[in-house]
C-alpha cells in the first residue's frame, strides 16, 4: 500500500488505461503514466489506486514519448502564404509531433540572432510544439561568408544548415565543420552535386525516359556525400545527412560508421513508402527534392533503418501554395507537406509490414531522431517534459485534402488509405490538438 499512496502523492494527474509504448527501452506494456507540473512524475505497470487524483481513462489508447521531427519547412518569416510557424506547429502536434527543427530556408533565411529570436518568440506565443530553429551555415545560403554560428547557437539555433542546397565547396564545408565544432552542433547536409543535378526533376532511369521528364542521377546524392565524409574524416565534427535517398548512400553512411566517422542519418517519409513510378501520374505533389527513387534504392532505404545505418525518419515538411503546384511537372517547386502523415506512413510501411516492431519504428520518430540532433525529447523518463502522444495503431483512415491543419495540401498521400491516428497530443501536460486546435 506505500507504493501505492506514493504514487497518489507525487503527480497532478494520470492517464490511466492505456498501453505505454517506450520507445528507448523498446518495450509496450498496459500501465499508467502520471504527470507533476508539466513533467513525468511516473510511468507504471498496471493500474494502481489513486485515491481522489484526476485520473483520466486511456481508453485502451497507445501511449508513446511525443513525436520529434527534426527537419521541418515552417516557412516563416517569408513564405507565410505557404504555412506560418502558427499553422505549421498546430499541424505538428496534430501528427503527434511535440518538438520540430525549421530549416533555415526562410526568407531572410535564419542567418541572424533576431531571426532566430524571431522564430522563438512566435513558437512561444503559439504553444503548439517546441520549434528548434537550424541556422543558416553561410550568410543568406549563398555559400560564401560563414554565419555567425556563435551568436547563433547563443540565441538557441541548434544546428546549421544550407539546406534546400548543398554547403557550396568542400572548403566552406571543413570551414562550417571546424567552426560548429567548437559549438558540438551537427552540420545538416542537403546532398546534392549541382552540377549533375541541375535542371532534373525526378530520378533518372526508366521511368525519366518514359515519362520524358529531366532528370536527376543517384549518383549525385553519393557525390556530394563522398565529398563530406572526406572532409569529415579530417575534421572530426559532426555531421547529419538529410533526406537519405539512395542506396549509395546508405552504403557509404554504413561505411564511415563502421570506420568510427561522427556521423548521422535521416531519411523521409516518402522514401519508404513512394517511388518514381507514382509519378506516372504527373501529379505535382509527387515532386520533390531528393527525387522519389527505384525500388532497389526504396529497399536499401528500409534496410538502413533495420540496421541503424539510418538513425531516424524526419518528415522534410515543405509547404507549397495550391497555385504554386498547379503547374506542368517541371515547373512546380519541389517539396511534399509530411507532418500530419509521418506516423501513419511509419505504421503502414515499417510496423505492418513487420520490417520493424512499433517500439523501434516509433524510435525512429521520438529518440532518436532527438539525440541525432542534440536536442531533448522522445523518452518516458521521470522528469521528462510531459510531451506525450496517444494514438490508435488500428484505426484506418483516407487522407483527405481537407483534413489538414497545414496551411498547404500537397501531400501524395490524399486518396490513400493509411493505418494508425494520433488522437491527443499533449505538451508539457496540456492537450494541444486536435481538440484544441484554434486556427
Ligand atoms: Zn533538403
Ligand atoms: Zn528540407
Amino acid at each position: 500500500m506505500e507504493a501505492i499512496s506514493k504514487l497518489r502523492d507525487v503527480c497532478d494527474y494520470a492517464i490511466a488505461n492505456i498501453k505505454v509504448v517506450d520507445p528507448e527501452n523498446e518495450r509496450i506494456f498496459p500501465g499508467c503514466v502520471g504527470v507533476e507540473g508539466g513533467k513525468i512524475a511516473f510511468v507504471e505497470e498496471g493500474l494502481p489506486e489513486f485515491g481522489d487524483k484526476t485520473v483520466y481513462d486511456g481508453g485502451g489508447l497507445h501511449l508513446s514519448p511525443g513525436f520529434v521531427d527534426i527537419h521541418v519547412h515552417l516557412r516563416e518569416p517569408g513564405y507565410e502564404h505557404k504555412e506560418t510557424i502558427h499553422t505549421g506547429t498546430v499541424a505538428a502536434a496534430s501528427g503527434g509531433f511535440t518538438s520540430v527543427a525549421c530549416m533555415p530556408n526562410t526568407s531572410p533565411a535564419i542567418d541572424n540572432k533576431s531571426v532566430v529570436d524571431f522564430i522563438l518568440r512566435k513558437a512561444k506565443l503559439s504553444g503548439f510544439a517546441k520549434v528548434y530553429p537550424v541556422a543558416a551555415a553561410t550568410v543568406g545560403r549563398e555559400g560564401e561568408r560563414l554565419t555567425e554560428i556563435g551568436r547563433l547557437v547563443s540565441a538557441g539555433a541548434v544546428a546549421v544548415s544550407d539546406d534546400g542546397a548543398p554547403v557550396s565547396t568542400a572548403q566552406m564545408v571543413r570551414r562550417v565543420l571546424e567552426y560548429a565544432s567548437r559549438f558540438d552542433i551537427p552540420l545538416i547536409e542537403h546532398c546534392e552535386d549541382p552540377s549533375t543535378s541541375a535542371g532534373g526533376v525526378m530520378n533518372e532511369g526508366f521511368y525519366s525516359t518514359k515519362l520524358g521528364l529531366p532528370s536527376v542521377p543517384a549518383f549525385s546524392e553519393e557525390l556530394c556525400l563522398a565529398r563530406d565524409l572526406i572532409v569529415l574524416n579530417a575534421v572530426k565534427s559532426k555531421l547529419h545527412v538529410a533526406h537519405v535517398s539512395t542506396r549509395g548512400a546508405v552504403n557509404r553512411i554504413r561505411e564511415a560508421k563502421e570506420n568510427g566517422l561522427p556521423v548521422t542519418a535521416e531519411t523521409a517519409p516518402h522514401y519508404i513508402s513512394l517511388e518514381e513510378k507514382d509519378l506516372e501520374t504527373y501529379d505535382t505533389n509527387f515532386r520533390v527534392n531528393p527525387p522519389l527513387r527505384s525500388a532497389e534504392d526504396r529497399e536499401a532505404i528500409i534496410e538502413g533503418l533495420k540496421d541503424g545505418t539510418l538513425d531516424c525518419i524526419a518528415s522534410d515538411h515543405a509547404p507549397h501554395a495550391q497555385e504554386e503546384k498547379q503547374v506542368e511537372f517541371e515547373y512546380a517547386p519541389p517539396g511534399m507537406i509530411g507532418l500530419e502523415t509521418t506516423f501513419s506512413v511509419v505504421l503502414t510501411h515499417l510496423v505492418e509490414p513487420r520490417h520493424l516492431a512499433l517500439p523501434q519504428a516509433l524510435a525512429l520518430i521520438t529518440y532518436k531522431a532527438a539525440q541525432a540532433l542534440g536536442i531533448p525529447g522522445g523518452t518516458l523518463r521521470k522528469g521528462d517534459a510531459a510531451d506525450l502522444v496517444l494514438f490508435d495503431p488500428t484505426v484506418t483512415w483516407i487522407v483527405s485534402s481537407d483534413g489538414f491543419y497545414s496551411k498547404s495540401r500537397n501531400s501524395p498521400y490524399i486518396g490513400r488509405k493509411l493505418s494508425g491516428r494520433v488522437l491527443h497530443t499533449i505538451l508539457d501536460g496540456t492537450p494541444v490538438v486536435p481538440s484544441e486546435a484554434a486556427l
